[in-house]
């Protein structure tokens, strides 16, 4: 009899119990795990106090290396959404999910829709030209980097939204309105530097490694070669040659350096030429006063504009 009431009552009381905790469990942000800083700060754009998002990876590594650690596997067991750039950027993410074991997880692929770009992709294809790997469906081998132009940033910011969306239905609205505001931000960005650059006669450049064409199109700039073809292979004195000979004809006068890059190349080639080396960071927190998207292209627009004038 006792027991029967007992176990009565820790029914009456577990019931309860679960009540507070499912309200304290809604309450909660929304656990978002993204691949690289870009994507965090589009997700805390949108989902603001309402989501708890951490990068895989920080902005001082390059995004083509990485090794997950085990703290990544936990993070994205316990994740309800995680979004990635795709195009094969994120080589090591596919091995990570399915580690981590977690059916629920909402998978975002920030890239779908966009218009890519080919050619000087660093993992697409080595020094001929030949596909080091095509097996990522018809969309491999298109350059990964989408990001740097901020019309590409708006179709994987509403990537993002629907995403949370779908995973935190009641705050749908929210989402959209704090996504509307941003885009309008990206907007009034993207026209100002449009019409800046445009001031400037000599819009030639030498870059690090392929980060940069969409940037590049975006605000008609000419890129003329890239150091790196493949991050971790060392560009060929063949290579190097051909560089020095191009800044030399064409009087390209700025060389792209990357934070998370070895600077030593660059360096060499500025000197041997005259050119100048500016440092733009393809990711957001890698240099001071780029903590996030708007700040990173502030600061690599008016970098590169003050060293092309
Ligand atoms: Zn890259």
């Amino acid at each position: 009899m006792i027991g029967r009431h007992r176990s009565g009552a820790w029914i009456g009381l577990g019931s309860a119990l679960g009540l507070v905790f499912s309200s304290i469990a809604h309450a909660a942000p929304l656990p978002v795990v993204a691949t690289l800083p870009v994507l965090a700060d589009f997700v805390r754009v949108v989902g603001g106090e309402h989501v708890r998002v951490t990068s895989l990876i920080t902005g001082l590594e390059s995004e083509h290396t990485y090794t997950p650690k085990p703290s990544d596997i936990q993070a994205v067991h316990e994740a309800a959404v995680l979004v990635k750039v795709g195009l094969g950027l994120e080589v090591w993410v596919n091995g990570l999910i399915k580690n981590a074991e977690n059916p629920r997880l909402l998978v975002v692929e920030t890239s779908q829709g966009i218009p890519l770009m080919r050619g000087g992709e660093s993992h697409g294809h080595d020094e001929d030209g030949r596909d080091l790997h095509n097996d990522e469906g018809p969309r491999a081998g298109g350059n990964p980097h989408v990001w740097l132009d901020p019309e590409n940033a708006q179709v994987m910011i509403r990537h993002i939204s629907e995403a949370l969306g779908r995973a935190d239905p009641e705050r749908r609205k929210l989402y959209l309105a704090n996504q509307a505001a941003y885009l309008k931000q990206l907007d009034e960005l993207q026209r100002s530097f449009v019409q800046q650059f445009k001031t400037i006669p000599n819009r030639k450049i030498i870059t690090h490694h392929p980060a940069w064409p969409y940037f590049a199109r975006r605000f008609g700039l000419e890129i003329r070669g890239d150091i790196f073809t493949q991050i971790g292979s060392e560009p060929s004195a063949k290579r190097l040659a051909g560089l020095i000979r191009t800044i030399r004809q064409e009087h390209i006068r700025v060389i792209v350096s990357e934070p998370q890059l070895s600077p030593k190349i660059p360096r060499a080639l500025a000197e041997e030429t005259g050119a100048t080396v500016v440092v733009l960071t393809p990711l957001p927190g890698a240099l001071p006063g780029t903590d996030d998207y708007l700040s990173m292209m502030r600061y690599n627009a008016t970098t590169l504009i003050e060293a092309l004038r």
